[in-house]
């Protein structure tokens, strides 16, 4: 899938593969402005990654491919669409070399699931490649090749915690004291970004929309490490939406807040639900009790902030 032979091939490191590592997101809090003329929404989205990961390597090969393995590997896109793909077109252009590379994705971040894995591996896919092409793009290259590829995709490579503003792209990075407990209850199947936005602008056709702004508290709640505080402040604009297009997930966020969770909210577009803990071992009870409540595929347990993309010795 090339497309692009008349440009040289990319000249590789001796390494011959790289693998990075990239995590996956919850949205502590995702306030979501009117709808701008462009369709878009003006967003306040607090970021914070979490320790789901994907791995993509990046391998020479005669021509653009991209294999996945996985739980959910059947869902994922293989040819251009996908991000990763994208990611490795992209850099490639910006440098006049064709994208002459295997990419593998080996998928462990829920598909379609509100937690940013195809942004995961967008932002993977370009770091190992611009390491095994050898390029040394500065960090805002990077960045700025994220940001064409897609919302998401600046803070998966950036990670711990940040402010998006803008469409969510515009980052901020936030200070974050200690190490938060979570459970993700994993839905069966997944639910469309777009098609959750299109639900919030019916759910609120008429409606004055505030501008979206980032909670005073909650920022603080993650400066200073504070579970109960974090959890009195975690919010989801889209999560009416959601509910309201799969309103089997009250039944999972009602299990969870059963369980002993500090709180319960939908991660991002969903249909993920996220639960923040008190600890590991709450975690653990959370995550049993989820998964027994036949509300969810599984449950997972995962801990914040972590790393954002990294190269893998
Ligand atoms: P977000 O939280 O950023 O809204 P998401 O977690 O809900 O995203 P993704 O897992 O990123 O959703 O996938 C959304 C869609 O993107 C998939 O249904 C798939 O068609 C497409 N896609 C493109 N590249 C990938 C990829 N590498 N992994 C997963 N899906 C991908």
């Amino acid at each position: 899938m090339s497309g692009t032979e008349e440009r040289p091939a990319a000249r590789t490191t001796t390494a011959g593969a790289v693998t990075v590592r990239v995590p996956a997101k919850v949205n502590v809090q995702l306030a979501v402005g009117g709808a701008r003329p462009d369709g878009f929404h003006d967003l306040a989205n607090v970021f914070l990654a979490v320790s789901l990961y994907d791995e993509v390597t990046a391998t020479p090969a005669a021509e653009l491919t991209v294999t996945c393995e996985g739980p959910d590997a059947d869902k994922v896109p293989l040819d251009r669409t996908n991000l990763a793909a994208r990611a490795a077109e992209l850099l490639a252009a910006r440098h006049g070399l064709s994208p002459d590379v295997h990419l593998h994705i080996a998928k462990d971040i829920p598909v379609a699931g509100g937690m940013a894995g195809g942004s995961a591996d967008g932002a993977g896919a370009l770091l190992a490649c611009d390491a095994l092409w050898g390029l040394n793009s500065s960090r805002a290259e990077l960045l700025d090749i994220c940001a064409e590829l897609g919302s998401d995709v600046p803070f998966s490579l950036v990670g711990g915690a940040a402010l998006g503003v803008g469409r969510g792209e515009r980052l901020t990075e936030l200070p974050v004291s200690g190490a938060f407990h979570w459970v993700f209850a994993v839905a069966d199947g997944g639910l469309s970004t777009p098609a959750v936005y299109g639900e919030f602008d019916r759910l609120n056709d008429g409606v004055d929309v505030p501008e979206p702004v980032a909670s005073p508290a909650l920022l603080e709640a993650l400066r200073t490490g504070d579970a109960t505080a974090l959890a009195a402040t975690l919010t989801n604009d889209l999560q009416p939406a959601a509910v309201s297009l799969r309103p089997s997930l009250s039944a999972t966020l009602e299990a969870g807040t059963a369980a002993g969770a500090l709180a319960a909210l939908v991660s991002g577009s969903g249909p993920t639900t996220a639960f923040l803990v008190k600890d590991a071992e709450a975690a653990e009870a959370v995550a049993a009790a989820l998964t027994a409540s036949g509300t969810c595929r599984t449950a997972r347990a995962a801990t914040s902030p972590a790393p954002g993309a990294t190269v893998l010795p």
